[in-house]
């Protein structure tokens, strides 16, 4: 176990090492794109299946030679060529848009690359300037492509294994949890120390502490966890009710 755990700091210590354990880290990366493809993957991705955005993503690229293609293409083609994914109608201008923003700023140049270059809050400010992205898809953009920078992405699974083992408060919604659980992070960690975190959180929410009924019984974090604890108590309280034979 890691330090007092009353402190807080030493508790996600805790709770990492503990679920790192359990899914095995260090967590192999899923994807190698390049930043501007990472970019469009990830706007693809919004509250749609991994499958259906991967499909969607490998019909654009063979679709179109690159993506100043894609931005020059009739939208209703676009929206066609992803139909596969949520809200076509809106992530195909959405993209284009995007990618037409992003080489306004960059005098013509077509590329995120030059991100690596950044300290990574500059970056991802950078990234946020564009109209529909948020610190979930800046922090993917830095931490899932190729440039593999320290940035913590924070999806609805992650956020939800933080609120109910009291990392953050209910009240904190997934944009603004973004800064504070990355902050209680060391700083001195890598990028795949970082891009584990994230992997590992997002896994037991998908594994263990479901939605509806989170699986508290089995859970490795249910010593650390109040949810958990208020969940099992009613339970104890029963056993100890039952008449002994
Ligand atoms: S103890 Fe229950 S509520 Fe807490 S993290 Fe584990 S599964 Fe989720």
């Amino acid at each position: 176990m890691t330090g007092n755990l009353d402190d807080p700091n030493a508790k996600v210590l805790e709770i990492h090492h503990r679920l790192c354990v359990a899914y095995d880290c260090p967590v192999a990366y899923f994807h190698s794109l390049d930043p501007l493809s990472e970019l469009v993957s990830s706007l693809l991705s919004h509250r749609t299946r991994n499958a259906d955005s991967g499909r969607a993503f490998k019909a654009l690229r063979a679709a179109y030679p690159d993506w100043a293609a894609v931005r020059d293409a009739p939208t209703d083609e676009i929206q066609q060529v992803i139909s596969g994914v949520t809200w076509p109608e809106q992530k195909a201008p959405r993209i284009q848009q995007i990618l037409r923003g992003i080489a306004e700023r960059r005098r013509g140049e077509l590329s995120l690359d030059f991100l690596a270059d950044l300290p990574v809050a500059e970056a991802r400010a950078w990234l946020e300037e564009l109209s529909g992205v948020g610190p979930k898809t800046s922090a993917a953009v830095l931490s899932f492509s190729t440039l593999r920078r320290p940035a913590l992405p924070v999806d609805s699974h992650h956020h939800r294994v933080a609120v109910r083992t009291g990392m953050i408060p209910a009240t904190l919604a997934v944009g603004p949890a973004h800064a504070v659980l990355s902050a209680q992070l060391p700083e001195e960690w890598t990028a795949q120390q970082i891009y584990d975190n994230h992997e590992v959180m997002m896994l037991h929410g998908q594994r263990c502490c479901y939605f509806r009924n989170p699986a508290c019984g089995r859970c490795v974090l249910l010593d650390l966890c109040p949810t958990g604890q208020r969940r099992q108590a009613p339970r104890a309280d029963a056993e100890a009710q039952r008449p002994t034979a």
